[in-house]
Parts: structure tokens; sequence; C-alpha cells
């Protein structure tokens, strides 16, 4: 990334390769077959941009599609016009003829909301819908009661097209722990309860579980965008997204003065301190600051493949980071680099005391992407 590959005007850009995203589906869909790999593109596709992601998945060979929202399945459906599109937050009340109007599927998640489809759609015939079954994560999803209700309730179930069922795993990261295991089991008991085409219940990490929680389909979302999540494993797919800002000023700083807000850092060495373009408005987490005398915690950026501990307290807009130790001297209007070749997004959501989930879908907001094709 050179300085000229940033539009005029904008202090940072996000870069986003198409074809790794392409390729990360691709591989992963190799690796749970002869399951189906469809793709969760909420939140805008974690942040980079669903008009452009969703139809670069759908080339991929992506048939299925989740969001969180009825608004974003109306966004989703005008790029991928062929797709199946789940809906992951249900059905809220007065949005069945939106979701009709789509045709995308709400993933019911109660016994009034599958009564509510039923309802709403009563006329139109037969209404395709997911079933979420709560198998320990207690977050969304039907209890084990509700299932049994369900499944005795054969005039419902008559008036319901229920193509898929499915759960989502608590601790799918930990590869060992226990409660992987008894969510699969209680699946395994609710599942045959409820008719159904197809069962899912692994994310981005439950896939790398083994076959054995792959069942009909795979609903990776960030893994596709190059996300790490499982610990101890190698999830077979490539980094995807960079972030980069712009360096504004570099100050030698003399050894007892401070830098930044609240006088947090003294520096302790004559010091070259760069002020870069990018602040938590921008994704740089606030919690990534770093006080003098404190070793523990403290984000850092890259320049030119160097790591440089952020100093004092990232504001809105701007961060300040050590530069002192770059072989050659860093100058202003370099570039600084928030995520990408040498910080990964797990590195970055670690320094600041979350996962690079969070990191992802907040980075570089009000900067510009670019979108790339480099494997094409
Ligand atoms: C967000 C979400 C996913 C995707 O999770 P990743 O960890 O990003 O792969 C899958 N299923 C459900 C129910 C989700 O909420």
């Amino acid at each position: 990334m050179r300085p000229s590959d940033v539009p005029a005007g904008a202090t940072g850009v996000v870069t986003i390769d198409l074809a790794r995203v392409a390729g990360n589906w691709r591989a992963l869909a190799a690796l749970v077959h002869p399951a189906e790999c469809a793709a969760v593109v909420k939140a805008d596709a974690y942040g980079l941009g669903l008009s452009q992601v969703a139809p670069a998945l759908a080339a991929a060979g992506c048939r299925t599609f989740f969001v969180a929202t009825i608004d974003e399945a109306e966004d989703c459906r005008r790029f991928v016009p062929a797709a199946t599109i789940y809906v992951l937050d249900g059905l809220l009340a007065g949005t069945a003829e939106r979701l009709l109007g789509c045709d995308a599927r709400p993933v019911l998640a109660s016994l009034a909301e599958v009564r509510c489809w039923v309802e709403q759609t009563g006329s139109a015939g037969r209404r395709p819908a997911a079933l979420h079954v709560d198998t320990g994560l207690n977050r969304l999803g039907m209890s084990a009661a509700e299932v049994q209700a369900l499944a005795h309730d054969m005039h419902l179930l008559d008036q319901l097209e229920a193509c898929l069922v499915m759960s989502h795993l608590a601790c799918a990261d930990e590869p060992d722990s226990d409660k992987n295991r008894q969510q699969r089991t209680v699946f395994e008991q609710l599942r045959p309860l409820l008719p159904s085409v197809s069962a899912s219940l692994a994310a981005s990490d439950g896939l790398m579980l083994g076959a054995a929680y792959h069942y009909d389909m795979v609903r990776p979302g960030y893994a596709l965008y190059g996300g790490q999540a499982s610990v101890g494993r190698t999830t077979p797919v490539a980094p995807v997204v960079a972030a980069h800002a712009r360096i504004l000023q570099v100050h030698d700083v003399a050894p007892g003065q401070t830098v930044g807000y609240a006088a947090s850092y003294t520096v302790a060495r004559p010091s070259r301190i760069a002020t870069v373009a990018a602040g938590y408005a921008d994704g740089v987490f606030r919690h990534a600051s770093r006080a003098s005398g404190s070793d523990a915690g403290g984000g850092s950026m890259a320049v030119r493949g160097a790591v440089c501990p952020i100093v004092g307290r990232v504001s809105m807009d701007l961060t300040t980071i050590d530069v002192t130790d770059v072989a050659e001297p860093v100058g202003v209007g370099e570039l600084a680099e928030l995520i990408g070749a040498t910080l990964t997004l797990e590195d970055v959501g670690h320094a600041a005391g979350t996962i690079g989930y969070e990191v992802l879908t907040r980075i570089g907001r009000r900067f510009p992407r670019v979108y790339r094709n480099d494997e094409a």
C-alpha cells in the first residue's frame, strides 16, 4: 500500500480483496463437502460492504446467505437475486409482508414467532422458514419444551415449510470444550422432532471441530473475511482486509515530555512520535492506549512492516505512535497500517481487550473502501 493509493482527501483507506473472499469461501466449501457452505453477511458483510461481498460470494458458487435484520435482507436481495436469504433475528412484528416481498426466510426462534409467521402468511400457502433451537447458548432459539410443543402441533406444522433446523455453539473457538459435545447431543435429540430438509450447527470456528459438526450446512462469517477464530487450529483462509491511515506529523519529543490527553504517557528517551489520522471514531480502540510505566496492554500500528507501539491516549480522530525504532526516518504522508500484513485482526483485537470480530466490524468506517481482485 503506497500513499498514492489513498484517494486524495481521504485520511485513510480500507482495502478489501474480493478474490480472497471468494477463495476463502471455496476453501471452506471444499473442507465441509458434501455439506453446503452458506455465507453470513450481516452487518454489511462484517463492515466490508455487502454490495461488493455478496455478489463475489454468489459468483464463487454460494447459494445461501444469512443476514441479521429485514433491512439487511432487502439490501442483500438486490445483490443476490437468485440466492436463499435467511434473517437470523427472526420475525419482528409487522415485517412478514416485507420478508415475503424480498423472498427472505425468517429464522424463527420461538413458538410465538412460528404462529405469527403462519398467521401472517396463511393465505399465501406454506411459507419457508428456518427453525432456531437453543442447545445451550441461551441467546436465541426454542427451548426443548417449545420444540416438544411444536412437534405435537400437527396443525401448525402443516402450515409451515421448515427448510432448516439450526442452532448455535457457545464455545466453538475452544475445540476441547465439553460444551461443544453437550450442545451437539442436545441438537441430535431435538432435531428429529422437527420436520426439516436440512440441519446446521456450525459457524466459522464450529466447522473446524470436524465433520460431526457440519450436518447439511455450515454458516461461516468471520472466516470468509480472513478471521482466525478457532484457538489452536488454523482455518484454511487468507487475510482479506487491510486498513491504513496517513501520518500527519512527526515530532521529536524530549525525555520528560508527555504525549496526548491526560499526559498519561511520559517519554523516557529522545523519541520520534508520529501522529496518525485514525482514532476511535475510525475503529482504533481507545482501550489500545498506552500509559507510560505500564508494560501491560497497549496496541500497535505498523510502518513499513515495523511494529510501532501506540503511545498515550487514542483520541477520536488521531493516534500517536512511537516510530523511533523504525530503520529509516518516518516522514509525513507515509502510511501507518492499522490492520494488514503485519498486524492481524486477532493481534489488534487482543491488544485492545476484544476480538478480531469487533475490530473488523468497526475498522475505518469513514475511510473509503478500495476493492481488489488480486487472485483473479
Ligand atoms: C453471526 C452468526 C454466524 C456467523 O458466525 P462467525 O463466527 O462469524 O462465522 C453464524 N450463525 C449465527 C446464528 C450467527 O449469529
